[in-house]
């Protein structure tokens, strides 16, 4: 195991031999290439990264990651989603059909939906897309390539928004996005950025390294390599903040640091709904909102 930590690994974006050993975090090696930024998984431990995106995720919350309640959680990100969609509107000649890859209960759909865009969704938890469904929305549970009846070339537009962290195999993914997209379309994409301010100046207490649920810890210079080797040409980078409600961001912070005082406040809070899902506007600027367009 120790040795493992001495070992040079081979960057999955930039092909460069230049990975050093970061951070052990849940059992799992995350490695940092020296030439990108990219942070992933050691590739000499053969680890179960099989991560169960189940109720308990959308709706349990026992640990820092996961949901109190999705739909409550994001209700504050409504205004912040819009924004992101007026940024792609202004590069795109029209509306048309949108997909939402890992659409969770639909949020972010049912929003397109109402701005005049053709959106649907595909999300992997077969509890979320239930839920989705029973609002009425045309969100399939499964994968990008697993079989669905998504039509090659169609899409307007494609956004992943806090997804492309999750795939065990971003090029994949992005590939197979690419062949549903127009050949012009644009994909829009949210993502921690691990090359920025907080996430370098947090280290290894970064909240967002969370393994095995993000798996891919792209920096503005890798996502750059990463989609231009996909062939697609980044057209903006963003960092838009993102909006929270109280209940959630104590939930975030208690795992922070173990503090589990916030954790009891969280419980506390439950009671207290109104006061729970108050918004708080967060910028960290750890995230950042990638648009780009296939080429
Ligand atoms: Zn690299």
């Amino acid at each position: 195991m120790e040795n493992d930590h001495e070992k040079i690994t081979t960057c999955v974006v930039c092909k460069k031999a230049q990975g050093y050993f970061f951070v052990r975090k849940n059992g799992f090696d995350l490695y940092r290439c020296g030439a990108c930024g990219h942070i992933s998984p050691s590739p000499f431990l053969k680890h179960d990264s099989s991560f169960s995106y189940d109720e308990d995720y959308f709706s349990g919350a026992k640990t820092a990651s996961g949901y109190i309640d999705y739909d409550r959680d994001k209700e504050p990100m409504r205004p912040v989603f819009v924004r992101y969609m007026k940024v792609i509107e202004s590069l795109c000649s029209g509306k048309g059909r949108l997909l939402d890859v890992g659409a969770a209960t639909g949020f972010f759909v049912e929003i397109a939906k109402k701005i005049g865009w053709k959106a649907c969704g595909v999300e992997i938890s077969e509890y979320a897309t239930e839920i989705a469904q029973k609002k009425g929305l045309d969100v399939v549970c499964g994968t990008l390539g697993s079989g669905n009846t998504l039509e090659e070339g169609s899409f307007r537009v494609i956004t992943l928004w806090d997804v492309l962290e999750h795939f065990q195999d971003p090029h994949r993914e992005i590939h197979l996005c690419s062949k549903l997209l127009m050949s012009d379309g644009i994909l829009a994409i949210s993502t921690p950025d691990s090359g920025s301010w907080y996430a370098r100046s947090t280290g290894k207490r970064w909240p967002l390294l969370l393994p095995p649920e993000h798996l891919h810890y792209f920096t503005q210079k890798s996502i750059k390599i990463f989609l231009e080797n996909n062939d697609f040409q980044i057209e903006k980078i963003t960092k838009i903040g993102k909006t929270f409600t109280l209940e959630y961001t104590l939930l975030i912070a208690s795992g922070l640091r173990n503090f589990g005082f916030l954790r009891k406040i969280v419980t506390f809070l439950k009671k207290y709904p109104r006061v729970g899902s108050f918004a708080i506007p967060i910028n960290l600027r750890d995230n950042m909102v990638v648009i780009a367009r296939r080429t």
